[in-house]
């Protein structure tokens, strides 16, 4: 009840009905501990309707010569390094399979357990959706260039320019799932004046794939990668590029809203590109095992300032239409090609 009063101002535009869908939640942490069914049900409550699972494909290796008895549960909280753990996606079709029958129309399950630097990561997508038709809806969180995550991960840095990803988003045109997509914008630490270095090669890739749906994870923002003077006018550009118009970003992670919500003139920059592009932005929590309903819902209301900035149905789009609009949309395409799939076993073989 308190929680409800907390958030009413957010949604006053909409009383019934879900409050928000969430475009962004993950099941499993960096050491792949699980949020169970029940859960998963709890937080989620009656405020919040439908919601993106993603398990997190990396894995923080305990490492004894490292960390000794000082067991890491974060990818900040220790040097060794993360690897990608496949088994995710069976573990996630496991739990979504274990909702009641009643609540699995809530979940859009993501396919996350593929290293995208690698020419078979199809796949092992293609082998996921044989493996467990009628589940998955999309693929990711994946990440390309991401702060910290990308150095320290096994193998040779996943990058826009890797050919192994033109096929990802290739098969991502041919079937239909929608992709969450990580990639920072720019390095860490800039030179003052210089263009963020991973935006153009984003771009430049996304031209390439007008069949794919694409959200950008945080729209290119992170912990550390901070928008640059001018960003809001670099993310305007992409809307109005009419080569970009799958394109579209995810509002998430509350380090990221922190960013955004203030100065005052980046948050009425904002305000501006979600009220003059009200269909390209969905909102969501990034939120990782949350505990408690309320510690899950604390992410929503770090956007407060920015939701009660725009009109109540630019709002109701970021919180809920543009969700249902791509989602939907996914599940009946991966559907589709589900049926039509030759691979596909028969029923009982
Ligand atoms: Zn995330």
């Amino acid at each position: 009840m308190a929680l409800a009063a907390l958030l009413a101002p957010v949604v006053a535009a909409s009383q019934t009905g879900p409050r928000f869908h969430d475009g962004h939640f993950h099941t499993t942490d960096y050491i792949q501990r699980e949020i169970s069914p029940l859960e998963l049900l709890e937080v989620l409550g009656d405020g919040v309707g439908r919601v993106a699972l993603m398990g997190i494909p990396l894995q923080q290796k305990w490492d004894a010569f490292v960390s000794g008895e000082r067991a890491p549960d974060y990818y900040l909280r220790s040097d060794a390094s993360l690897y990608y753990y496949s088994f995710v996606d069976a573990a996630l079709a496991a739990m979504v399979r274990a909702l009641p029958a009643a609540e699995r129309d809530r979940v859009d399950p993501m396919i996350t357990g593929f290293n995208p630097t690698d020419m078979y990561a199809v796949d092992h997508i293609r082998r996921v959706l044989r493996l467990y038709p009628g589940v998955f809806t999309g693929i990711g969180e994946f990440s390309i260039h991401k702060e910290v995550v990308s150095s320290k991960t096994v193998g040779h840095n996943a990058s826009l320019r890797n050919p192994a990803l033109e096929r990802i988003l290739d098969f991502a045109a041919e079937t239909g799932l929608v992709v969450m997509l990580h990639s920072d914008a720019d390095v860490i630490l800039p030179r003052p004046g210089d263009r963020p270095a991973h935006f153009d090669p984003l771009a430049e890739l996304l031209r390439r794939h007008p069949g794919a749906t694409v959200l950008w994870a945080h729209a290119g923002l992170g912990r550390f990668v901070e928008p640059t003077p001018g960003y809001a006018g670099l993310i305007e550009d992409l809307l109005e590029d009419p080569d970009l118009v799958h394109l579209h970003f995810d509002l998430s992670w509350d380090v990221v809203a922190e960013q955004l919500v203030a100065p005052e003139e980046r948050l009425a920059a904002w305000a501006d590109l979600l009220e003059r592009w009200p269909d390209r932005f969905v909102l969501g929590s990034d939120t990782v095992v949350p505990a408690t309903e309320e510690a899950y819902l604390a992410n929503f209301e770090a956007w407060r300032p920015l939701l009660d900035r725009i009109s109540p149905a630019t709002s109701e789009r970021v919180r809920l239409r543009n969700y249902e609009r791509l989602f939907d949309a996914a599940r009946r395409r991966v559907r589709a090609w589900e049926q039509e799939d030759p691979g596909a076993s028969a029923p009982g073989s």
